[in-house]
């Protein structure tokens, strides 16, 4: 959301310790999605080739389930990677999505006259991201960063403001006082993970093919097994006071979770505090591009409910055909590959003739409106003014974050319960029209519990069976644009190392 990422950009100024990984950035900046061969693409092993020559098979039908960012970018990579190192048989590409829009959690609105952009669900993105900063620039997609400008903050206990960044200096004084010594403890701790992070992009790995072969890699396993407090209060010395207060502040704003999170994920919500960047046009652009350009065929309205193993192919085989139903109808012909680029016990989607036994992850919800023409009463706060952006932490209040404007008489409110018409008569004094506000409830992202070191399966398989590849495994690991668009990335990789298989 807008506002919140006006936060993030203040964090960055109690921040010392994102040089660190400044020096790190130019190793990887200058590579493009599309300058490195694919991984062993060694074409004169494969057998396509050959079943193209007996004229059986000279296609290869891949669909993809869902026109989010996992989705989306599975399908330009596959296209990009195949343009790159042709495999023999084409490929044919049909992205199945229920909605008609794409873009999924990333879902940008336009309000008044003045057109001012409100990204309902994923705002921000960091300089770091690769795959989305080169979109960027191939796509010529105008992005501006996240700033603080001359917006006031607050961390509202549900009684009172326990640290202010206003227009006082006393209040700033104390602010840097109370946070600074633990921001700078934390963000040394998130640079460390961020550097280890990176080391993901280098493409002369092999694509993994579950995602704690992925954090092993880079040696972040480790850090879904302890809480962020945990690491924060006693390998980082963060202290308390920061950790119960801001980083608190920073995990709900981001994961919509208290400091209990995965160290991982508060890591990630660390980094995404240390500045960030969205789109001028809405960030859904980075995903309708990657589809206009890989050549797949769109269908809009389309809820796939079925996927069907296609009788007589086993598990023994790498590659097995599927038949697959949406919007009540069985599509014709069989698919050779299938990715699921949706979380997959929200989409309603029967698997049969597949031994699949997913345990479910559990998703927070999390509740946004963007309120037009009103203004919010200070008196909600037992104060006489209040900042533009108030976060709400520790406190019976069920809101994560408000951020309103005098000016334009607009507000945005994040919640992890329902927003009433009730309270928001309360927070606004007076009662609000329906037309007044818009609401947009999400499964916004995996609760990031700890993780039981000694499990069988931390994650969901990427593989669920033979040829049939899950973007959102990554999911409760780490949920973000970015690293959907790595996961479909990977899966391209997977897809076309398997064909040749
Ligand atoms: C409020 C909020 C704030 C966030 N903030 C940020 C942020 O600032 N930065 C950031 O990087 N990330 C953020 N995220 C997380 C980010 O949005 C997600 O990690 C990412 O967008 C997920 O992409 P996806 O493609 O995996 O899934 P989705 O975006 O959920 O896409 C799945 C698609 O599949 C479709 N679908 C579902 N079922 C079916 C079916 N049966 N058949 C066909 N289609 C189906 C859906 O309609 C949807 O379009 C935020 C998320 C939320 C909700």
């Amino acid at each position: 959301m807008y506002f919140c990422d006006r936060f993030t950009s203040f964090v960055a100024l109690v921040t010392f310790g994102s040089q660190v990984v400044l020096a790190q950035r130019q190793t990887y900046w200058d590579l493009s999605p599309f300058n490195t061969p694919l991984d062993g693409a060694d074409t004169s092993r494969s057998s396509f080739s050959e079943v193209s020559a007996t004229g059986k098979n000279p296609v290869k039908r891949i669909a993809i389930i869902g026109a989010g960012a996992g989705g989306s970018s599975a399908a330009y990579f596959l296209n990009e990677y195949a343009k790159k190192n042709p495999i023999g048989p084409q490929l044919e590409i049909e992205v199945f999505e229920k909605s008609d829009r794409i873009g999924g959690r990333v879902y940008p609105r336009f309000f008044g006259q003045d057109h001012e952009k409100y990204e309902m669900g994923a705002n921000a993105f960091i300089v770091d991201n690769y795959n989305l900063m080169n979109a960027s620039r191939d796509f010529q997609i105008e992005k501006e960063a996240n700033e603080l400008g001359d917006s006031t903050l607050g961390l509202y206990d549900g009684n009172e403001f326990v640290a202010l960044n206003d227009n006082s200096w006393s209040n700033q004084a104390a602010f840097y006082y109370r946070y600074s010594w633990g921001s700078f403890r934390a963000n040394r701790f998130a640079n460390s993970v961020k550097a280890q992070f990176l080391k993901l992009y280098d493409e002369s790995l092999p694509p993994y093919r579950t995602v704690e072969e992925m954090l092993k890699r880079v040696d972040l396993l480790q850090y879904l097994f302890q809480t962020s407090r945990d690491v924060l209060i006693n390998e980082w010395s963060a202290g308390p006071v920061y950790t119960d207060e801001l980083f608190q502040a920073i995990s709900r704003n981001i994961y919509a979770s208290n400091s209990s999170l995965h160290s991982l994920a508060g890591a990630i919500a660390l980094i995404a505090a240390q500045g960030s960047y969205t789109t001028v046009g809405g960030n859904d652009q980075f995903f309708q591009k990657y589809l206009e350009h890989s050549g797949a065929t769109v269908h809009f309205n389309s809820p796939v409910t079925k996927i069907k193993r296609v009788p007589g192919d086993s598990d023994d085989l790498v590659w097995n055909r599927y038949i697959l139903e949406a919007g009540g109808e069985r599509i014709s012909g069989t698919f050779d590959a299938v990715v699921l680029a949706t979380p997959f016990h929200q989409s309603d989607i029967k698997v049969l003739n597949l031994d699949l036994d997913l345990e479910e992850v559990p998703y927070r919800t999390v509740y946004v409106a963007v309120i037009e023409d009103a203004l919010v009463n200070p008196g909600f706060f037992h104060a006489d003014a209040i900042p533009d952006v108030i976060f709400g932490f520790n406190s019976s209040e069920s809101f994560t974050v408000i951020g309103h404007s005098p000016k334009t008489r607009r507000a945005n409110i994040e919640a992890v319960e329902p927003i009433s018409m009730e309270w928001l008569s309360k927070l606004f004094n007076s009662t609000l029209r329906s037309d007044q506000v818009t609401f947009q409830t999400w499964k916004a992202y995996p609760k990031m519990v700890v993780k039981e070191s000694d499990a069988e399966e931390i994650f969901p398989p990427i593989n669920l069976g033979p040829s049939f590849y899950y973007v959102n495994s990554v999911e409760s690991a780490i949920s973000c644009m970015e690293v959907e668009v790595m996961s479909g990335r990977n899966i391209a990789r997977l897809v076309l190392d398997d064909l040749k298989a």
